[in-house]
């Protein structure tokens, strides 16, 4: 585990977009964030410089007590969950889950545990022979979050995870993704434009306008303040 500390980060895209302008954050070890905006407000993009996925235009950025920007989206000690699930259609649950474990070269016994753990723990134990394609989308979205679990990182990030699920599923899932989460007590950033859902998963909410910190607070603060 580990705390995510931003310090006045900023992101310039190339043409002049300023999408992320000094964003100074503290997120405590267990904590968990949801970052809210409207759309186009810099969610995103401030979720993948945290990834690795964008480059850092200025500013710094530290998980635990490492500043990290510069180190590749693999060595950062974080996993993802998309929207997308980004599940192998080929593989097996089971294969998707050990698929990243086998490339970090780790042995066969301590793979079996993880997968069998974090399977236990999402209740898919019994699909592990399967293929995404004979899931649920909610069994899918299940699995995603099983590849980030088998990791066992310091940061949980979720890029609107539940956006593909009908909404039923949605507040099943964020019941047991946030339930989860405190269980594990893995720092996480997770970004959604679905108030309700930032509402019910959050420690804090942080409210991002135009690439800038507009709030921070917990539900109750923001949600009471007149
Ligand atoms: P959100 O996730 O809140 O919808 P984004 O982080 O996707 O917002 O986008 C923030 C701003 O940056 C927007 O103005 C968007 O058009 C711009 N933007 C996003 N990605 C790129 C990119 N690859 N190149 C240039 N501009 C981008
Ligand atoms: P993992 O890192 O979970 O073991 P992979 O080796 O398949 O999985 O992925 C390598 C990296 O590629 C991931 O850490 C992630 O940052 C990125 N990635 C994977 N799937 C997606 C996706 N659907 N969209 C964007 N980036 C992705």
């Amino acid at each position: 585990m580990a705390s995510i500390t931003m310090d006045n980060l900023c992101k310039v895209y190339i043409g002049g977009v300023k999408a992320v302008s000094d964003v100074n954050l503290d997120i405590a070890d267990g904590e968990m964030i949801v970052l809210v905006g409207p759309s186009g407000c810099g969610k995103s993009t401030l979720l993948r410089m945290v990834a690795g996925l964008e480059t850092i235009s200025d500013g710094t950025l530290k998980i635990g007590d490492r500043v990290v920007n510069n180190l590749e989206p693999a060595d950062r000690d974080i996993a993802m969950v998309f929207q997308n699930y980004a599940l192998y259609p080929h593989m097996t649950v089971f294969n998707n889950l050990a698929y990243g474990l086998k490339n970090r070269g780790f042995k066969k016994a301590e793979i079996d545990r993880r997968v069998r753990e974090a399977a236990q723990m999402l209740e898919i134990g019994q699909f592990l022979d399967r293929k995404p394609r004979q899931l649920s989308g909610g069994q899918r979205q299940r699995v995603a979050m099983g590849r980030a679990l088998v990791r066992e990182p310091a940061a949980f990030l979720f890029d609107e995870p539940l956006s593909n699920l009908d909404a039923k599923l949605r507040v099943q899932m964020r019941v047991e993704i946030r339930q989860l989460q405190k269980r594990l007590r893995t720092t996480s950033l997770y970004v959604t434009h679905d108030q309700l859902e930032a509402l019910t998963m959050a420690d804090r909410l942080v409210v991002l306008n135009a690439g800038r910190i507009e709030q921070v607070g917990t539900p109750m603060e923001l949600y009471s303040r007149p």
